[in-house]
């Protein structure tokens, strides 16, 4: 936080044009950042050296350093959209049955409230509450760790909201685009394939190339469909494949994909990367999104 907000914070900020001028002092506009949905896959991502966690790495050295991160994690489901507010997001370890070093993980990046505020007067069409609660999860923590390792950017999650439908989180989506011109990074973390009660394991490695008939064509349909911009097929995703609801069994691992496309430009190029479908039941296909004609 620099010198003159932390001047503005002493002020009535329930002033609407102070919160105006609060909000864009710190978010001025900047050139197109990229977009990014991650496959997290498994939380020893975290502490693996594997080819997923260098991709996160090799990720780090090719993006731009954003002013802040906004999260959008798989593991944050609430009634009502809900954005962390606090200073300091603890790390939250948010599974159960592994090793304790997965649990001595740390990711002390700091939060920051005036991103949280400037959704949140931007965003003044639909309801978004503020949490003091949450902090950062695993679908954050374990991939931030390695694409940002200093921990020096602030980090704000933003919650799925478990009532509301794909074309909603769609929107919701393109109504976070503006992000992009604020320098502000923004990443849906979750999985496309996603089904935990199907994982089959055929050796000893966990990440070794293997998925059911209907994940691997699922994942070439899910690539297809991305690469040709055809939104309306995936935000009617139960409609891709006959045995898609073995591949999407509940729709929180795949939704932050659609907010993802929502923040989608013209001029964007694609990248596809970690293509790969493992366990039998879980991709970890993820999507770069970056403006051709606005390198930061
Ligand atoms: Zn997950």
């Amino acid at each position: 936080m620099n010198i003159y907000l932390k001047i503005k914070s002493n002020r009535d900020m329930s002033d609407p044009l102070l919160k105006q001028e609060h909000g864009s002092a710190a978010f001025t506009e900047t050139a197109p950042m990229p977009v990014i949905f991650i496959g997290h896959g498994s939380p020893m991502n975290a502490i693996e050296e594997n080819e997923f966690s260098n991709a996160w790495i090799s990720l780090g050295e090719r993006l731009p350093k954003p002013r802040a991160i906004l999260c959008i994690s798989a593991h944050w489901e609430t009634k009502g959209a809900q954005l962390t507010a606090n200073d300091h997001p603890k790390t939250i370890h948010d599974f159960y049955g592994f090793p304790q070093k997965l649990y001595m993980q740390r990711y002390p990046a700091p939060g920051s409230p005036e991103l949280t505020d400037f959704i949140i007067q931007q965003m003044n069409t639909r309801q978004i509450e503020k949490s003091n609660e949450w902090g950062l999860d695993h679908g954050t923590w374990s991939v931030l760790k390695y694409i940002y390792p200093q921990a020096d950017i602030p980090v704000v999650q933003f919650s799925i909201d478990r009532y509301k439908n794909a074309e909603w989180h769609y929107e919701m989506g393109t109504m976070l685009s503006f992000l992009r011109k604020r320098g502000v990074l923004v990443i849906g973390s979750g999985n496309m394939i996603h089904n935990l009660r199907m994982i089959h394991i055929p050796g000893e490695d966990f990440n070794a190339e293997h998925g059911y008939d209907w994940a691997n064509e699922l994942n070439t349909i899910f690539k297809q469909k991305i690469e040709g911009n055809d939104i309306q097929s995936l935000i009617a995703y139960k409609t891709l494949h006959k045995e898609v609801h073995y591949a999407i069994p509940t729709a929180e691992h795949y939704l932050p994909l659609l907010y993802v496309l929502g923040m989608r430009s013209g001029s964007d190029r694609v990248t596809i990367f970690n293509d790969k479908v493992i366990a039998g039941s879980l991709s970890m296909t993820s999507v770069l999104l970056e403006d051709e004609n606005g390198k930061v």
